[in-house]
């Protein structure tokens, strides 16, 4: 039995990394972490049996403590709780399936701890990629793509050892917008970005697909994880979603993982690796696949994207500011207190009244995250 430790199991990637242990027989998850779904967290914790659980509230904590009374299990709550799951002994991968900046310390204690990280939480190495990737390699574990374009980059790298990357060629689908103009942007409605035509995910990173920021969020990710250049990362909107990311090598080889859109396939490949394994679910039919289509990002319409190029190229905190201001302007939408144009307007604002500052620890990484919160509630 492989043991993993889950946060973030009441989401899109935690439920579906769930489903994966439930067609797998040989997985076997001792921690589970959500937000504040205490109903759906009881339920998971009745069928997988994990020796600990955390929600993020005290009080949520005490109610289901008093729920699952009748069980072996200690509860937790807050970063604290966390922490704990990400040290603890009986287990070997962290699946690190939680929502923005706060996985960074859960991700930093579990690779001192020596644990495999499966990672989905991609705004932790966005932020922390300087500080992550060198403690890994330290630490010799593993930090295993669950992204489904990072995941399928790195299976175009398998049997490549010793040959570099000329490029990087990250997929995008282009989200609900792609083909429109910025003025025809003007009037989005929340429900109108949170249409995304070919994967169900969560909300925020649905808005992220819209905007862009994602792909942009996406090249930072890849620039941590494959240790290349920004300019050795290019763009290619792929509406179909059917060619997951592709790297190009220096005779010019292409080589690519493609697949339905399908997130467990990645997030099983991660649990598993480097072993592949059976999977329910539609397979591509070649005979089906009418045309793959490809085309160039628009950065005039999509000022995330652009501005996520701008901010790693930065470096230092400029590209938590980027981040932070991101999820603060995401909520605000989503809220329907701004406009979706006011999504990268918010954001190059925020990069640019941020202090600079070249290598940022965990607390000046906290900090910078703290500030862009204050500037831009003081703005908007
Ligand atoms: P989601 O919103 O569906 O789920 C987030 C999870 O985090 C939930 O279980 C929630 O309870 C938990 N959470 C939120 N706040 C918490 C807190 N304070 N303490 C503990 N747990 C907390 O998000 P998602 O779409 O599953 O995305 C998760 C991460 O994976 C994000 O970083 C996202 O960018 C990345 N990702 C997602 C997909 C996808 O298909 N959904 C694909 C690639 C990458
Ligand atoms: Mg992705």
């Amino acid at each position: 039995m492989k043991k993993i430790a889950l946060l973030g199991s009441t989401g899109s990637i935690g439920t579906q990394t769930l489903d994966i242990v439930r067609e797998q027989k040989d997985l076997e998850v001792v921690a589970l972490a959500a937000g504040s779904n205490l109903l759906l967290l009881e339920k998971q914790i009745r069928e997988f049996h994990p020796k600990l659980a955390v929600l993020w509230e005290e009080k949520a904590a005490s109610d289901l403590r008093n729920r699952v009374q009748d069980l072996p299990i200690k509860v937790l709550y807050g970063m604290e709780g966390l922490l704990e799951i990400a040290v603890m002994p009986e287990s070997e991968i962290l699946v690190t399936a939680i929502v923005g900046m706060l996985g960074i310390r859960p991700t930093i204690a579990a690779v001192e701890a020596g644990k495999t990280i499966a990672l989905a939480n991609k705004e932790t190495l966005v932020t922390a990629g300087h500080i992550i990737m060198p403690l890994a390699k330290a630490n010799h574990v593993d930090i295993l793509p669950v992204d489904s374009e990072h995941s399928a980059i790195f299976q175009s790298l398998n049997g490549e050892k010793g040959n570099s990357i000329h490029k990087i060629l990250l997929t995008a689908s282009g989200g609900p917008f792609r083909g429109k103009k910025r003025e025809q942007l003007q009037e989005v409605q929340v429900e109108d970005a949170l249409r995304h035509p070919n994967w169900s995910m969560g909300k925020k990173i649905t808005i992220d697909s819209a905007t862009m920021v994602n792909k942009g969020l996406e090249v930072m990710e890849a620039r941590w994880l494959f240790d290349v250049g920004l300019e050795q990362i290019e763009v290619v909107v792929h509406p179909q979603s059917v060619i997951h990311s592709m790297v190009e090598y220096e005779d010019g080889a292409v080589i690519a993982q493609l697949g339905t859109p399908d997130m467990r396939l990645p997030i099983q490949y991660a649990l598993y690796y480097p072993k592949r394994r059976s999977l329910s679910g539609k397979r591509l039919d070649f005979y089906q696949l009418a045309n793959l289509t490809f085309e160039e990002p628009d950065y005039t319409t999509f000022q995330g994207l652009a501005l996520a190029f701008a901010a790693m190229k930065q470096g230092g905190n400029i590209p938590t500011a980027y981040n932070a201001a991101n999820e603060k302007a995401v909520s605000l939408f989503l809220e329907r207190q701004i406009s979706f144009l006011e999504i990268p307007e918010i954001i190059q604002a925020s990069m640019e009244q941020c202090s600079f500052e070249k290598q940022p620890n965990v607390d000046k990484i906290l900090e910078t995250e703290a500030e862009v919160y204050s500037f831009i509630e003081s703005r908007w």
